[in-house]
């Protein structure tokens, strides 16, 4: 579903990304961690080609991110991606904020928007808000409102980057529900987070960076149950948030 090859970036002489190598298949829920400042959201970024990179190759469902021929803003919508500042457009209500992009960039009707946009809505228990505009939402109902866009596009990967972490506590939980929602519903998911409880629940593999690099790839058993096999960078990291 994504493979990335010896990817590299360099931000002028600081580089940023170095050698990253993995793959993440259909269905497969991944989860990145790393201290702040090692490269996870310009990793992801890469990924849904929000940030180009110097050396290497993306691809996403098979298509080339760096091969010339192919239409980015195609391909962008079919990657949902979620950050950490839910980003909706604030001057949109609820439901405008979820049907804008079904019709301007896939060209849906506005009632079939409108339908797929209740049923996303519905899903992550918003129904009752589908007419207020973002400004009158707390955080975690505005993430939702986020996954919910991102989910009307039909995406074949979900992206996210540390959905959780500018949330009130109290919030937290509601997002991290909804997205063991999808995991469980087999969406193909690589999530940016430290919440090592949705890591340990619903993803198969976690990948550790630091500077840049990718320093443990390996499946959530290995990852958790295995620190003496951990390298010490990543045992020093698990001892500080666990
Ligand atoms: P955090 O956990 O704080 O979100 P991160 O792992 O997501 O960190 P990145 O945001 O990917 O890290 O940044 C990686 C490195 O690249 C950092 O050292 C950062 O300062 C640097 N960096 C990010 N964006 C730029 C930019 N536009 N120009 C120069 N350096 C940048
Ligand atoms: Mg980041």
């Amino acid at each position: 579903m994504i493979e990335l090859r010896n990817v590299s970036k360099w931000y002028g002489a600081f580089q940023v990304l170095t050698d990253c190598s993995t793959s993440i298949k259909k269905g497969e829920v991944v989860v990145i961690c790393g201290p702040s400042g090692s490269g996870k959201s310009t990793l992801i970024k890469a990924i849904n080609a929000l940030e180009p990179f110097q050396s290497g190759e993306i691809i996403v469902d098979g298509i080339s991110l760096g091969d010339p021929k192919t239409n980015l803003p195609k391909l962008r919508a079919r990657v949902g991606m979620v950050f950490q500042h839910f980003e909706l457009f604030p001057h949109l209500s609820v439901t405008e904020n979820l049907t804008i992009a079904q019709i301007k960039v896939l060209g849906r009707s506005v009632d079939e928007a409108q339908a797929q946009g209740l049923r996303y809505l519905d899903r992550v228990g918003l129904i009752a808000q589908k007419d207020k505009f973002p400004g009158q939402l707390s955080g975690g109902q505005q993430q939702r409102v986020a996954i919910a866009r991102a989910l009307c596009m039909d995406p074949i990967v979900m992206l996210f980057d540390e959905p959780t972490s500018a949330l009130d506590p109290e919030m937290v939980g509601e997002v991290l529900d909804v997205m063991v929602g999808l995991a469980n519903d087999g969406m193909t998911m690589c999530c940016v987070t430290h919440e090592m409880g949705f890591a340990r629940k619903v993803s198969n593999r976690v990948i550790f960076m630091d500077h840049g690099k990718i320093i443990e790839d390996c499946s959530k058993d290995d990852f958790f149950g295995d620190p003496d096999a951990r390298s010490p960078r990543a045992k020093d990291f698990l001892s500080k948030i666990l």
